[in-house]
């Protein structure tokens, strides 16, 4: 068969491949160590931290959906994020990170600086000049989150990657918030590509997990030898329940998608809403980036809200299918108030550096009807009208 679409790769992952009873769901691997069949045979799998059949069936469909050489899971995003710097970095590298990035990666980026492992220069990545700039520094390694969290920034991966290797950087992408269905970036030149599974790809909000992509063979030797060192695998169980998420992701991502336009033209009527932060936006800064290097815009949504902090918790409280929590990318609509959660570690400053303000509320729109997130937020929003 010819070059298969996602869609079909990620709903075939592992089916039939059960030889002992011909299951079409593949077993769950619990076991933490294998049989050596005789001394000095060492066989495929040992001791799962190393290897286990069913979290590298994941690691394999994943690998294969962002075209990379191969993939790592590990326990969260974070840990593979860690994981990629415990390979690459040590106390002479400089690295570059996008300053709005998630407010746990900043945190990470930060406290390792703080240790001495490493230096960290916060930029803005969407800004060429800067990164051009900051380059002649010669920094291995380069971190773009894209779009960002929670403004949905737009860095033109492209173009940076092109840039990076004329000065040896190598260029990690978080691509998160738009999974491979709507974004490859190590087609567009990216070395490693950083998942927190936990968000999209699982997409049921039950199991946290993460992964590392690899473009180039001798990248992913070293990620799995460093894995295997400091022990940043995850188990068997989370990596089903994470290819379980996995299966559906392309037909959930059609209908995030479908409410989050009705949502935006929603969003877009509502005096109180005095910006919007949504890359499909011919008004916002990165539109024509993501229009060329993304097949899809994504379901995150964040508005500024002409509103007092009182005003604020009244709205929040009066919606029903929003939930006030911090992550995105499962079935069910979330509301989220980055500068008092997600992005509570970061100090005053470096939030005001990012443009997060008190006023900004960052949806995660699920998959629920839309009419009916639609007349929920109609009902919160006439409260203030
Ligand atoms: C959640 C998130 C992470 C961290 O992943 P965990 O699985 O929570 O450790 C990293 N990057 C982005 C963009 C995220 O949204």
């Amino acid at each position: 068969m010819g070059l298969l679409e996602k869609s079909t790769v990620a709903v075939r992952s592992g089916i039939g491949s059960d030889n002992q009873y011909g299951s079409v769901i593949p077993p769950i691997f619990m076991s933490t160590n294998f049989i050596f069949s005789q001394l000095g045979e060492i066989p495929k799998y040992d001791y799962s931290r190393s290897g286990n059949p069913t979290v590298e069936q994941l690691e394999s469909t994943l690998s294969q959906l962002e075209n990379g050489f191969g993939a790592i899971v590990t326990n969260s995003g974070t840990s593979a994020i860690n994981l990629v710097l415990s390979t690459t970095l040590d106390s002479n590298s400089l690295v570059l990170v996008s300053k709005d990035c998630y407010g746990g990666t900043h945190r990470l980026f930060e406290a390792r600086q703080l240790k001495g492992d490493f230096n960290v220069r916060f930029v803005d990545t969407s800004n060429l000049d800067q990164v051009q700039y900051y380059l002649e520094q010669r920094p291995k390694l380069i971190f773009i989150e894209t779009p960002s969290n929670p403004l949905l920034k737009i860095t033109d991966i492209e173009k940076i990657t092109s840039l990076a290797k004329s000065f040896d950087t190598k260029v990690v992408v978080d691509n998160t918030f738009l999974t491979p269905i709507y974004q490859t970036p190590l087609d567009l030149g990216a070395d490693f590509v950083v998942h927190s599974l936990t968000k999209f790809i699982n997409g049921h909000s039950d199991c946290l997990a993460g992964a590392v992509i690899c473009k180039h063979k001798e990248d992913f030797e070293s990620i799995k030898w460093w894995g295997n060192c400091i022990g940043s695998n995850t188990n068997s169980f989370d990596a089903f329940l994470t290819s379980r998420g996995l299966r559906t992701l392309s037909a959930r991502l059609k209908i995030h998608e479908f409410n989050t336009k009705r949502i935006l033209n929603f969003f877009l009527n509502q005096k109180v809403i005095t910006k919007i932060y949504y890359p499909s936006l011919c008004s916002h800064d990165g539109h024509e980036i993501a229009s060329r290097q993304q097949k899809g815009f994504g379901s995150i949504i964040s508005c500024e809200f002409n509103l007092s902090s009182v005003q604020i918790e009244k709205f929040i409280n009066s919606l029903q299918l929003f939930s006030l929590a911090e992550s995105l990318g499962g079935a069910e609509s979330l509301v989220c108030h980055p500068a008092s959660m997600t992005h509570r570690a970061m100090e005053n400053n470096a939030l005001k550096n990012a443009g997060i303000s008190k006023n900004l509320l960052r949806f995660s729109i699920g998959i629920e009807d839309y009419e009916d997130l639609l007349s929920d937020l109609n009902r919160a929003i006439n409260l203030f009208k």
